[in-house]
């Protein structure tokens, strides 16, 4: 007989807002397409069967905000993604060539999107680039496969002037933008998140880890995240995420005895240590820092004085973490919604990947558990919306013809127990068993995408920078 579905996944319990699904269900998946989800499909009709009772299967998780660069992130991170149970990242510092090497050497099966950073010193001259240096190097970035820029301003800043052309080129020339608040002007903090509110004039962005600016360094953890969610009402071209994890990443280098990222002397004051290379030798020394060194596939935070020593024989570049995210702000973020129901900082991501955080699930499924949030809003927080905003219709719900982009929760553990990208197991309990990746690019980016011999799937730039209503339905496209 001719089987017509390759994978069923018979008896898990799905939950798929967008289809107003959440209840026992078999899903069909064809040619990496989902099929069928409906109560009892035959076995008999397919080539592969995977009986999944007592698990809950939702669609693909999304992460928006992740590290997976020779910049930032290492090797490791699409095996972490994987093991995390997440189905597609997106990539937010580049260099966008070296985020699809890392991909094409190292990768899970995963999907991908990166943008590329406008990183004075790195990627651009000076902190006040013009607009046609800007325009040449986001031009050359799609062309190589990244979405957009962004611009790492808590880490490099760029002057208000030039964060605000950023912002608006990528506007004008429909592509996308990401901004990690901060400007010669201000930290990243919640001044900084203000400046960033008004230096989009409007125009849309996606304004990174929200989290992150309410860690009570100007008010009080808890105001700055009243606040911030207000602002965010206020201010709907703004799209969001905030992560669920008390770490944060920055980078342990040192030029000439002092801090290389600007975002890392603010973390070394709050715990009373001098912003420079002898703070930072005593606080990884007293366990307040800890190192990211890579293990086998996994990168893993190290304190104490071998860490100390791991740290001044990598002449310092070595990222660093703080456990500096309160609690309240994280809770108040990942949860708020407006009176319409919607939730306000759109997607939970992790500002993950290779930085060892990836507590989409673990966390997440926490706040279920707290009945914070329902299963419907977690997958709305981290499949659906992300989707939205990123501009990728075939994901973010289990609809007839989508991706067939599929995570496996086992509740008992709050654990992904298994996934699935475009119909093909990448990861089972724990074992990635995906290799490469697909790359996810716009129109300009898909030739140079091909040469390297990735998969590739093309985003349409109309769809960039949609928002659903609570209901998952689509509400709003900003342009
Ligand atoms: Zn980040």
């Amino acid at each position: 007989m001719t089987h017509e579905i390759d994978l069923l996944l018979k008896g898990a319990f799905v939950v798929d807002p967008v289809n107003r699904i959440n209840g026992i269900r078999d899903i069909a998946i064809a040619a990496g397409k989902i099929a069928d989800v409906s109560r009892d499909i035959s076995p008999a009709l397919a080539r592969q069967v995977k009986y999944l009772s007592g698990t809950t299967a939702i669609p693909g998780i999304i992460d928006s905000h992740v590290h997976a660069s020779p910049l930032i992130g290492g090797f490791s991170a699409h095996k972490m993604l994987a093991r995390a149970g997440v189905t597609t990242a997106f990539e937010v510092a580049g260099p966008v060539e070296g985020v699809w090497k890392m991909m094409a050497e190292n990768g899970a099966g995963l999907n991908l999107l990166c943008i590329h950073a406008v990183a004075p010193g790195l990627t651009i001259e000076g902190n006040n680039p013009s607009r046609t240096a800007l325009k040449k190097l986001l031009h050359n970035a799609v062309s190589k496969g990244a979405i957009g820029i962004k611009v790492l301003g808590g880490h490099l800043p760029l002057t208000p002037d030039a964060t605000r052309r950023c912002i608006e080129l990528a506007r004008q020339e429909e592509k996308y933008c990401a901004f990690h608040a901060g400007t010669t002007r201000s930290g990243s903090n919640f001044d900084g998140f203000l400046e960033a509110l008004d230096l989009a004039e409007g125009n849309r962005l996606h304004l990174a880890h929200i989290n992150s600016y309410c860690r009570g360094q100007i008010k009080s953890s808890l105001s700055e995240a009243s606040e911030a969610i207000s602002a965010l009402e206020t201010h709907p071209h703004i799209f969001s995420e905030s992560y669920l994890s008390p770490l944060n990443g920055t980078s342990g280098r040192m030029i000439d005895g002092q801090p290389f990222s600007k975002a890392t002397p603010n973390s070394l004051k709050r715990f009373g240590y001098s912003p420079d290379f002898q703070g930072m030798k005593q606080a990884i020394t007293d366990g307040v820092v800890s190192i990211m060194v890579e293990e086998g596939d996994e990168t893993v935070l190290q304190t104490g004085s071998p860490a100390v020593r791991k740290w001044e024989a990598a002449d310092t570049n070595l990222n660093v973490s703080f456990d500096i995210n309160p609690a309240d702000s994280r809770f108040l973020l990942a949860t708020a919604r407006n009176r319409d129901g919607r939730f306000t900082v759109d997607a939970i991501a992790t500002d993950g990947g290779g930085i060892p955080r990836n507590v989409i699930v673990e966390n997440g499924l926490a706040l279920v558990d707290f009945k914070a949030l329902t299963m419907a809003d977690f997958v709305l927080k981290t499949s659906a919306n992300p989707a939205a905003m990123l501009g990728l219709t075939q994901k973010g719900s289990l609809s007839v013809g989508a991706d067939a982009d599929i995570t496996v929760l086992d509740l008992e553990k709050n654990r992904a127990c298994m996934s699935l990208v475009g119909g093909r197991i990448v990861m089972v309990a724990g074992h990635v068993c995906g290799s490469g990746g697909t790359a996810l690019v716009l129109p300009e980016g898909e030739k140079h995408a091909r040469k390297l011999g990735l998969g590739v799937d093309t985003i349409d730039p109309d769809h960039l920078f949609q928002r659903l209503d609570p209901h998952g339905q689509i509400a709003a496209v900003n342009r």
